[in-house]
Formats: C-alpha cells, sequence, structure tokens
C-alpha cells in the first residue's frame, strides 16, 4: 500500500520552568535563588519550581510541605495567573504568526502543526529555532522545543535539550527512541499506569511493543490502542485548535475487586489527589465532583455533586467524592473499578472569571 498522506511536522513548545521564570523576570532578587511559586500554607501544592529548587527535588504538583522539607532556602511565591496567562497569550501570538494550528495543553504548552505553515518555511527546526528566538526577545524567557512527525514523539523530544535546547526526532529514528526508552517517561502513562504497566512486566517501549493490541486494551481499556500506536513510535492524534477541556478525571481498575467500603474509600484517595494537584497544577477548580463506580459484571453507577462554589482543596474533593461513594453501598456487586471527575471547570485564580485555559489531560 502506497501513504501518499505527507508526513506530518509537528513542534511542541514548552516553558522552562514557566511561572517560576516568569517571576525571575519580573523580580531580579528571586534569580537564581531556589523559588516556588505556590501557597506556603499547610495544603498548599507547588505549582512551578524554579531550576535552582529542582536541584533540591523540588517539583510541580508537591506538597508545599514537602518542598520545604527538601529545601530549606526555598522562597514560596504566590501565583499571579493573570500574569501567567498574558505571557502566555504573547507567545501564542508569535505561535500565530506561523500557523492556525495550534493546542494548547496549558499556559505554557502548545502543539504546533507546522507541515503546511503562514511563512511556507519547508524545515520545522527552523521554525522551532525562529519561536524560540521570539519568545526569548519578546518575554526574557527560555523556551524548549520537540519537533517530530506526530504528537507523542515531539511531547517527549522538548524534554531532550531542556532548558532552552530543542530536539527533533526523525521518522526513521521514531521507532528506536520509543523501544529505549521507560514506560513511566510517556506522555500519558502516569504514576498508576506505570504501577500497573510494572507488575505486568512492561518496563520499556521494547515490552510495551511485545504486547498485542487485545492485550493492552483489556488491561488499559481505551488507551489500550494509543499505547500499541506509541510503541511503534505511531501516533495519528491531529493537532486539534482550541479545544476546551470540560472535566479532569482519573480511575483505576483493581487488582481484586473490592466489596468493603473503607477499602473503596480509601482507594479514592490516590483519584482524589491526581484530579486535583492537576487542577492545582493548572490554576483552575470546578464544582461538580462526579464517582464512577464500575462493578464486577461491568455494569455501572455514577454518582455526582455541584457545589456552589469550586472546589479549594483537595481534601474537600476526596470527603465529596467518599460522601458519593457511600451512597450506593452496599454495593449491588464487588467493586472493579472507581473514577473520580471533576467538571464545571472554572481558572478560580483568574481575576477574569471567564476565561478558560484549554487544556488536553486525556493523554
Ligand atoms: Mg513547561
Amino acid at each position: 500500500m502506497i501513504d501518499t498522506a505527507p508526513v506530518r511536522k509537528i513542534i511542541h513548545v514548552d516553558m522552562d520552568a514557566f511561572y517560576a521564570s516568569v517571576e525571575q523576570g519580573d523580580n531580579p532578587e528571586l534569580r537564581g535563588r531556589p523559588l516556588a511559586v505556590g501557597g506556603a500554607a499547610a495544603r498548599g501544592v507547588v505549582a512551578a519550581a524554579s531550576y535552582e529548587a529542582r536541584k533540591f527535588g523540588v517539583h510541580s504538583a508537591m506538597p508545599s510541605v514537602t518542598a520545604a522539607r527538601k529545601c530549606p532556602e526555598l522562597i514560596f511565591v504566590k501565583p499571579r495567573f493573570e500574569i501567567y496567562r498574558a505571557v502566555s497569550q504573547q507567545i501564542r501570538e508569535i505561535f500565530a504568526e506561523y500557523t492556525p494550528l495550534i493546542e494548547p495543553l496549558s499556559l505554557d504548552e502548545a502543539y504546533l502543526d507546522v507541515t503546511e505553515n503562514l511563512k511556507s518555511m519547508p524545515i520545522a527546526t527552523e521554525i522551532a529555532f525562529e519561536i524560540r528566538a521570539k519568545i526569548k526577545a519578546a518575554t526574557g524567557l527560555n523556551a524548549s522545543a520537540g519537533i517530530s512527525y506526530n504528537k507523542f514523539l515531539a511531547k517527549m523530544a522538548s524534554d531532550l535539550n531542556k532548558p532552552n535546547g530543542q530536539a527533533v526526532i526523525t521518522p526513521k529514528k521514531g521507532p528506536a527512541f520509543v523501544e529505549q526508552l521507560a514506560v513511566k517517561k510517556f506522555h500519558g502513562v502516569g504514576p498508576a499506569t506505570a504501577e500497573k504497566m510494572h507488575r505486568l512486566g512492561i518496563e520499556t517501549g521494547t515490552d510495551l511493543k511485545a504486547q498485542s493490541l487485545q492485550f493492552l486494551t483489556q488491561h488499559f481499556g481505551k488507551s489500550g490502542p494509543y499505547f500499541y500506536g506509541i510503541a511503534r513510535g505511531i501516533d495519528n492524534r491531529a493537532v486539534r485548535p482550541d479545544r476546551e477541556r470540560k472535566s479532569v478525571g482519573a480511575e483505576d481498575t483493581f487488582v481484586a475487586d473490592i466489596n468493603d467500603l473503607d477499602l473503596a474509600t480509601n482507594e479514592l484517595k490516590p483519584l482524589a489527589e491526581k484530579v486535583w494537584s492537576y487542577c492545582a497544577a493548572k490554576g483552575f477548580s470546578g464544582k461538580t465532583v462526579t464517582v464512577k463506580i464500575k462493578y464486577s459484571d461491568f455494569t455501572q453507577a455514577t454518582r455526582s455533586k455541584t457545589n456552589a462554589l469550586p472546589f479549594t482543596n483537595g481534601t474537600d474533593v476526596l470527603n465529596a467524592a467518599s460522601r458519593l461513594l457511600a451512597t450506593v453501598y452496599p454495593f449491588r456487586r464487588a467493586v472493579r473499578l472507581l473514577g473520580v471527575t471533576l467538571s464545571s471547570l472554572t481558572s478560580e485564580q483568574s481575576h477574569s472569571g471567564t476565561e478558560q485555559p484549554q487544556l488536553d489531560f486525556d493523554r
């Protein structure tokens, strides 16, 4: 079969320690210092860490208490999302000089499809280089970029020469690159999935490639075909501009079905934490929490509760989810899967109130 579709040219642009770099740019006293953007309070979470802080093991989504323990000199700065949003907009305007096909993942990351581009530039690495130079000139900030023939590899590539660097993964090199990579580093494989893969003996791209589509679908559901593809360096997802995120969710299938309410409630904790740490890091929240319960016979139930105001911390999300779960106890069958989703999203720290960050959390 002859494939006549042109090979896509995708760039993933990722700002380096974005929130922290904006703060260091605005305040010379913070430059060269270990810095965490986020609340220092008991239940605060690090939204971003400067490279100086990362040397101490501080990273985003880490509880502030843990971060302060790892780095006693750590300076906490309150996030200013309205500023980050404005800088992000400036950066998007630079992207738009090159292509209308821009898919933001958050304020500091986006995919660009430059297969056809507004400057008729044939070499995507040159486009990435220009864009990074323009971002630096306009904002003073460093960006890294990954260039490849699909979103997955472009995303993986942007990490290779970070900070302030770029890397390309060609179609010829893609499959071999994936094979040697640890699956826990794959975009779309979170800690829970990585742990599950570990239990199944899948540690590297090569291990993943050895599994059948049927096996991967059986164990990872809807993500099965995605994993099957990326293990081969294949990812046909298009760059989707202006996609709005409607919800953030996490779910887990258990090794053994659960009949006990306490045990099941316990399983909600990592799910609520994952959902909340994502929201906290991205600067938004939601008003509706939904719990999905899938039973051993594969029937399922969902229970939702909408608050008047968005959640402000992960503990409240967990408590709301726990109360919802209790309403279906005693379980009609043993529980094989639980999910927690936050929806009716709002950017809680935004004073404008109406603007919603466009995100992609499915992979
Ligand atoms: Mg970044």
